[in-house]
């Protein structure tokens, strides 16, 4: 049995999950993030203490979360930003009294869909997150590989146009800034479109004939094109798993797969671009799949 908590802007979710990749136990609660730091984390360990008794043998727990641990432990980039600048780590290790492997939500992804879901049986799988936020996580023969410096998979972050839209993270043109569901909804608002509306809704009024959203549309399948292209170039991945909201967008399994053709430096394109199995339940999936991964020390103090 292992147990995986994702830590989300708005919700809490642990899961007990089984050898076979069975969810046994699965329970939420709401984040609360605007009641401060303690709160949050009490959260945490609260679920966890719930289902330790459900997850017989457990003596870690791998935790999900927007953003990172930098070097110096403490978190940076996460959504919850309550979090950020604190020592997110040390601090749920002291409450739940048990070693925690954390990842950020990109990477939990990816394992999960590589262990259990669309990746399964590829020896590389690169995990793509298209949704609120962008980003990417590699895992290779069944392991993440984060890399020295923590970033390896950061794919929404590197940059397709230098005169793009400014970026949080300081450049410009990075891929989150373009191919994220705000850069779409913005870049059809900015277009000219008519009324806010939602990716999915552009792409039906483009499937309908809408010169603008066809336009927005299209330029908006040329740096997914670009951005895999560049993805394939480099580490060439056995399969490539596309998750978050806008992975639901049919067209980006022919018509982005062909702007990727088009831009992969090969006479062919054999990747195959799938969507997730997992759905909403891959982070916290691969929560839990982090701590049979890392097999962590028990603690000594
Ligand atoms: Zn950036």
């Amino acid at each position: 049995m292992r147990l995986g908590i994702d830590l989300g802007g708005t919700k809490i979710e642990g899961v007990v999950l089984a050898d076979d990749g069975r969810i046994v136990e699965r329970r939420r609660s709401p984040t609360g993030r605007e009641r401060g730091y303690d709160h949050v984390l009490d959260g945490v360990a609260r679920l966890v203490r719930e289902l330790l008794p459900l997850a017989p043998g457990c003596r870690a727990v791998g935790i999900g979360t927007p953003g990172a641990t930098s070097r110096g432990g403490l978190m940076k980039n996460s959504n919850t930003t309550c979090l950020n600048g604190r020592p997110v780590h040390a601090d749920l290790e002291a409450r739940i009294g048990l070693p925690i492997r954390m990842e950020n939500d990109a990477n939990c992804f990816a394992l999960a869909e590589a262990v259990a879901g669309a990746g399964r049986g590829h020896e590389m799988v690169f995990g793509v997150i298209l949704g609120t936020g962008v980003g990417g996580g590699i895992v290779f023969r069944g392991e993440l590989w984060s890399g020295p410096q923590h970033i390896a998979g950061e794919w929404g972050h590197h940059a397709i146009d230098p005169a793009g839209p400014q970026c949080y993270c300081g450049q410009r043109g990075c891929v989150e800034t373009l191919l994220s569901g705000p850069a779409l909804e913005n870049a059809y608002r900015d277009a000219g479109g008519a009324a806010p509306a939602a990716a999915s809704a552009i792409a039906d009024r483009a499937a309908a004939g809408d010169g603008v959203a066809t336009r927005v549309l299209d330029a908006w399948l040329g740096h997914f094109g670009r951005a895999i292209a560049n993805l394939v170039a480099i580490l060439d991945p056995s399969v490539v798993v596309l998750g978050g909201g806008l992975s639901n967008l049919e067209l980006l399994y022919h018509r982005g797969r062909d702007a990727v053709a088009r831009c992969t430096f090969n006479d062919e394109l054999t990747t195959p671009i799938l969507r997730h199995q997992l759905g909403d339940s891959a982070g916290v999936i691969g929560a839990a799949l982090l701590v049979e991964r890392s097999e962590p020390e028990e603690r000594t103090t």
